[in-house]
């Protein structure tokens, strides 16, 4: 299997952030890695391989250096924009068909979630019946569950000039006929193996359908939902588990909540990584002032996605620094700090790309265009480390299916093994 086909593959497996995580756990097991909690005091020792979730939806893994000398980290993000299920997700229209009343999750690009499959998927909460303690069940229905209509253009002949989306009324997918009785959260319950009555609690996301696609005359596009970031996520666990990570103690990190701005437990503004780095820290005898120390010799690569130079509007792009799909990795620069690349992690990072062998190529927005932003200058509040913000170029970001390129891939996933070894 090539490295796009194992990434296609861990896509479709992770509908939701939740689901990306079990996944990541799986694979950490079995490789190995010990499972730590948050609520529970660690021992760790030199050498040791473990794993930490929080949320359900952010984790990260490490290893511990025979001798101690600073971190390398590569952070990510689980989630992805979609729409969320609200509490009593059916609403009946025209007494004739069932919809589901959802929200948007995130920045996204509403026109592609139109007229194709989607389906459901999630995770719910249940009480254990002797214990009273909560358990957490993730589910997927794994089928065509519902479907966005479009209007036909004879009912709006402007449809083709623009149209501004309501998401309270245009948005609500289609779910069932009104004249059988329905229950989503019925089904849900039956999918997780528990009964309707039991759920206390659902975390329920409308999801893409649409499996992965590699295509191009020479297979060298990479089409899936949730490239952004899952596509980062997969490249750092990669590069985690195939580096030697010798020297530093090496981190791959993966924030939940980055596309509604990561002000959550498990996003990249709250502690997640810095307790993690002083319970490490702690475990090893350090102290407060050798953490400090420790941080001035540690590096840390903020891995999301890139825009790509688009074929058909190429003038949203900069005049010099356009990235294209094919061109290598991408380092990002913003001065106003939407990404903390500055000239010294740009060095750093050059030398490491030159190390691993891989092309790279620079992005910058246009400088009459605000841009996005991503995790690194969140992390760095918390963790104030040498971070170069990098990414995959790809195009359609936000949309529910994106496209990025396999070499550019293979490429990552080379430069992040050269990184942690
Ligand atoms: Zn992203």
């Amino acid at each position: 299997m090539t490295v796009s086909e194992q990434c296609a593959k861990f896509i479709e497996k992770s509908p939701t952030a939740f689901h990306a995580v079990a996944q990541m756990k799986a694979r950490l097991v079995a490789e190995g890695y010990s499972e730590l909690f948050e609520k529970d005091h660690w021992n760790l020792v030199p050498e040791g391989k473990y794993f930490v979730t929080r949320g359900g939806s952010a984790l990260a893994a490490f290893v511990l250096p025979k001798k101690w000398t600073g971190f390398h980290i590569i952070a990510s993000h689980s989630d992805s924009p979609m729409f969320k299920l609200k509490e009593q997700p059916e609403m009946e229209a025209e007494k004739s068909y069932i919809r589901l009343n959802v929200e948007k999750y995130g920045g996204m690009l509403m026109a592609p979630w139109l007229d194709r499959p989607l389906s459901i998927a999630g995770r719910i909460f249940t009480e254990d019946r002797n214990s009273g303690t909560l358990c957490e069940h993730l589910v997927d229905l794994e089928e065509d569950a519902c479907l966005i209509p479009n209007l036909a253009i004879h009912m709006n002949r402007d449809a083709n000039n623009g149209y501004a989306y309501n998401a309270q009324k245009d948005l609500l997918p289609l779910y069932a006929l009104a004249d059988q009785k329905t229950s989503l959260m019925k089904r849900i319950a039956a999918k997780a193996g528990v009964e309707e009555g039991d759920i206390l609690g659902s975390d329920l996301f409308v999801y893409n359908r649409t499996a992965p696609s590699i295509w191009g005359e020479h297979r060298e596009f990479i089409s899936a939902p949730r490239l952004d970031d899952l596509e980062c996520a997969f490249a750092s666990l990669e590069g985690f588990l195939k580096g030697k990570k010798r020297e530093k103690c090496s981190i791959h990190i993966v924030f939940d909540n980055e596309e509604v701005g990561s002000g959550t437990k498990q996003g990249a503004s709250a502690t997640f990584l810095v307790d993690l780095l002083q319970r490490i820290e702690k475990s090893m005898g350090r102290d407060y002032e050798d953490y400090v120390i420790d941080l001035e010799h540690s590096f840390m690569l903020s891995a999301d996605n890139a825009h790509a130079v688009h074929p058909n509007v190429p003038e949203k792009a900069d005049p010099v620094n356009r990235p294209v799909i094919g061109g290598g990795v991408v380092l990002k620069f913003n001065a106003n700090q939407k990404y903390c690349t500055d000239g010294e992690s740009a060095a750093m990072f050059r030398q490491l790309a030159k190390k691993a062998k891989v092309k790279t190529q620079v992005f910058t927005n246009r400088s009459d265009v605000a841009g996005g932003s991503t995790l690194g200058n969140l992390s760095t509040l918390r963790v104030p480390m040498r971070t170069a913000d990098i990414g995959l170029a790809q195009l359609a970001m936000h949309s529910p299916y994106e496209t990025a390129g396999n070499a550019d891939l293979a490429a990552m996933v080379k430069l992040f093994t050269t990184f942690f070894a």
